[in-house]
């Protein structure tokens, strides 16, 4: 789980990073209004979304007359640039772009007391504007429009017009607000959180079908290795026994010498131990503590449970036929590999196990 909300922390982490960056790219729009009377004694209106605030410039409403520079459309060089100050009714700047920076253009205006700067953008670019950057002029709406829309407004103020402007703030653009780009990230966002959910579900799903798994095979071992248990042979020693009266002979669980009268349990190895010491062992390992040898593939109870399983196709067995003219035991022609020979040679030799066969064998 750990793992888990590290990943979760990892994936909001680079949301945030990535909102964070796209939020730099956005800009706002400004809608410019302009009214004047014209030749005919009219009053015009004309309207627009034309407009993009600078990026320092504050998202405010403003309106003003139009007023151009005095001298170089530019409205560069030295003060005054313009016939104004700030007892004049409020006005707005009309400059064009180029000869000296923004800045310098939008505090000229400041200077004079202008409620708004707007800077129209260079010869040949027709409706095309930027995201102005003028981080030395601050406090004072600034918007760029087009060459085109400019050019217009000049024409008129320059023929004696007066034209009232208002700026209004219009929609934020950027990559957060683009439609295809609203489109495409939202399908990320959705492909990363499904593939992310999709992948949590599999690992969960994972875990618990190998944990019950591990827990199936556990218990069928277990009672396999009951099985097994009930078919080793289990002596009681005399003291006249080979294992009581050799001090070689010890049971490798308790590390015990045997005695007369203790009860011992042979494996299919021919080791012996103590019975009340080995069958708890073998219930958790299934192995012979000196040899290793495997019990359950000894005795074939393994072999037994998997035949069990699949009964739709059973094995194509022979039978063999040793002395006596009894069929003893059965092999399997579709694995004549080497430990059903050893494990039939275990139940052969050893007679415990032969009444015990039989009977599973009904
Ligand atoms: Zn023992
Ligand atoms: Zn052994």
């Amino acid at each position: 789980m750990g793992k888990t909300t590290q990943r979760c922390l990892l994936l909001s982490l680079c949301f945030s990073v990535l909102v964070h960056c796209s939020a730099a790219f956005v800009f706002w729009t400004a809608m410019v209004e302009i009214e004047y009377v014209n030749n005919y004694n009219e009053s015009v209106k004309k309207y627009c979304e034309c407009g993009v605030y600078g990026l320092n410039s504050p998202l405010e409403k403003v309106s003003g007359l139009v007023t151009l520079p005095k001298g170089d459309l530019k409205g560069c060089g030295s003060d005054p640039v313009y016939d104004r100050n700030y007892s004049s009714p409020p006005w707005i700047a009309l400059v064009k772009r180029g000869n000296c920076t923004f800045s310098e253009k939008i505090n000229a205006a400041k200077r004079q007391g202008a409620a708004g700067v707007v800077v129209y953008n260079s010869d040949g670019t027709g409706n095309r504007t930027t995201h102005m950057s003028h981080s030395d002029a601050l406090g004072i709406v600034t918007i760029m429009v087009g060459n085109t829309q400019g050019m217009d407004v000049v024409r008129l103020v320059k023929n004696g017009t007066e034209v009232q402007m208002e700026i209004d703030v219009g929609s934020p653009h950027g990559p957060w607000m683009d439609t295809y780009w609203l489109y495409f990230l939202s399908i990320a966002f959705f492909i990363v959180t499904a593939a992310s959910i999709t992948y949590f579900v599999f690992i969960s799903a994972n875990r618990l079908y190998n944990l019950s798994m591990h827990r199936r095979t556990e218990k069928r071992l277990k009672s396999e290795a009951k099985k097994a248990i009930k078919r080793l042979q289990v002596r009681t020693l005399k003291r006249e026994d080979e294992e009581t009266t050799s001090d070689s002979y010890m049971c490798a669980v308790c590390i015990e010498s045997y005695k007369a009268s203790e009860v011992v349990t042979v494996l299919t190895c021919d080791h012996i131990f103590h019975k009340a010491c080995i069958e708890p062992w073998l219930l958790e390992r299934r192995t012979c503590p000196m040899c290793k040898c495997d019990i359950l593939k000894a005795l074939g109870v393994e072999e037994e449970t998997k035949e069990t399983i699949s009964t739709d196709s059973p094995p194509d067995v022979t039978v063999i036929t040793v002395t006596g003219g009894e069929p003893l035991y059965e092999v399997p022609l579709t694995d004549p590999a080497s430990p059903d020979a050893e494990r039939h040679q275990h139940r052969y030799d050893n007679r415990a196990f032969e009444g015990d066969s039989e009977a599973a064998r009904g």
